[in-house]
């Protein structure tokens, strides 16, 4: 049996886990194409104009794998820390890529929810597990399989390596940089070179190399944002919080860009609180950068050198 994964929203993340633990089960594992113009187009089509970049494109991504596999994965994920929550889109993309006639082979999607409980993860695995065997322990051996591939990606991204590099076979400039600049984004943002405009290979010609919060240990970058007074409602919000004090406490970077997708409320928020306490008391240097379809890849050119120029002066 083929299942299809999109290579969209948390692909980056964890794709490795899901790939090994579908294998361990004996599927074939398809990712959908690299976003393409005909994806885009399709998702534009089909999707809410009120919704983000990301979660109009898991509409295309979907699509292209429609003749490709014979069941999808798009997993429910309401919470990925104690008593916080995702994003409400990723809570309810299954419902919305339903409610729509795509025509699509079957959707699975188990609930990945670790809010309450510290075994939710493999709760949301077990559960998907069952659908394609009555076998617990071949399940457990196969979230097992999962975990060690999640470990071994994880190890190779804090080498300072990319996702693209490790998953899409990109080639990245490894040396002579003037500079460092953090990327304070979401992972399906920054990875995603449509949406991103191809923001790293940018920058790695104009001599900058670049971090993400993927090179850094996830929890140490929760434990940045716990020093907001009020626990931030959403992960999202609290990885890009925790992610930019972490650069700029530790003085990695010479500069941050933010991400943000047009239309994401907890986005705004958040870059908000980071120029407010971080950038803007100690004049440290930030532009943002806003996503959508209409994105202007001259523009963004031009905004990367200017932000470049500026830094390499300063420096
Ligand atoms: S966090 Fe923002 S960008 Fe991400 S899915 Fe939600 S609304 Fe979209």
């Amino acid at each position: 049996m083929k299942i299809g994964i999109p290579r969209i929203l948390l692909f980056y993340r964890y794709y490795p886990m899901w790939k090994a633990f579908f294998e361990a089960l004996g599927l074939e594992v398809i990712p959908s194409s690299i976003t393409n113009k005909e994806i885009v187009d399709l998702s534009i089509e089909k999707s809410v104009s009120e919704a983000c970049i990301p979660i109009k494109l898991v509409y295309g991504h979907i699509l292209d794998l429609k003749d490709k596999v014979d069941i999808i994965f798009l997993p429910r994920i309401v919470g990925l820390e104690y008593r916080t929550y995702m994003c409400p889109k990723f809570i309810g993309i299954p419902d919305m890529i339903r409610s729509v006639d795509l025509d699509i082979p079957p959707i699975i999607d188990p609930t990945i929810d670790k809010r309450n409980s510290l075994t939710g993860f493999f709760k949301g695995f077990f559960e998907l597990g069952r659908f394609f065997t009555k076998n617990s322990l071949k399940i457990l051996s196969a979230y097992m399989e999962g975990l060690k591939a999640l470990k071994s990606y994880n190890e190779k991204l804090k080498r300072e390596v990319t996702p693209l590099e490790i998953l899409d076979g990109k080639n990245y400039e490894k040396d002579n940089f003037k500079i460092r600049i953090g990327i304070v984004g979401h992972c399906y943002e920054i990875y995603d070179e449509f949406i991103s405009g191809g923001m790293i290979k940018i920058l790695n010609r104009l001599g900058v190399k670049v971090l993400s919060m993927e090179m850094v240990d996830w929890k140490t970058i929760l434990k940045e944002a716990n020093v907001l007074p009020k626990k931030l409602f959403w992960t999202f919000g609290r990885e890009l919080y925790g992610t930019a004090r972490y650069f700029i406490r530790k003085s990695l970077v010479d500069g941050i860009i933010i991400v943000v997708a047009f239309g994401c409320g907890p986005d705004s928020l958040v870059r908000e609180l980071i120029e407010r306490d971080l950038t803007k008391p100690i004049d440290f240097p930030e532009i943002t950068i806003t996503v959508d379809e209409h994105s202007s890849e001259l523009g963004l050119i031009t905004r990367l050198e200017a932000f470049v120029d500026m830094l390499i002066r300063r420096k």
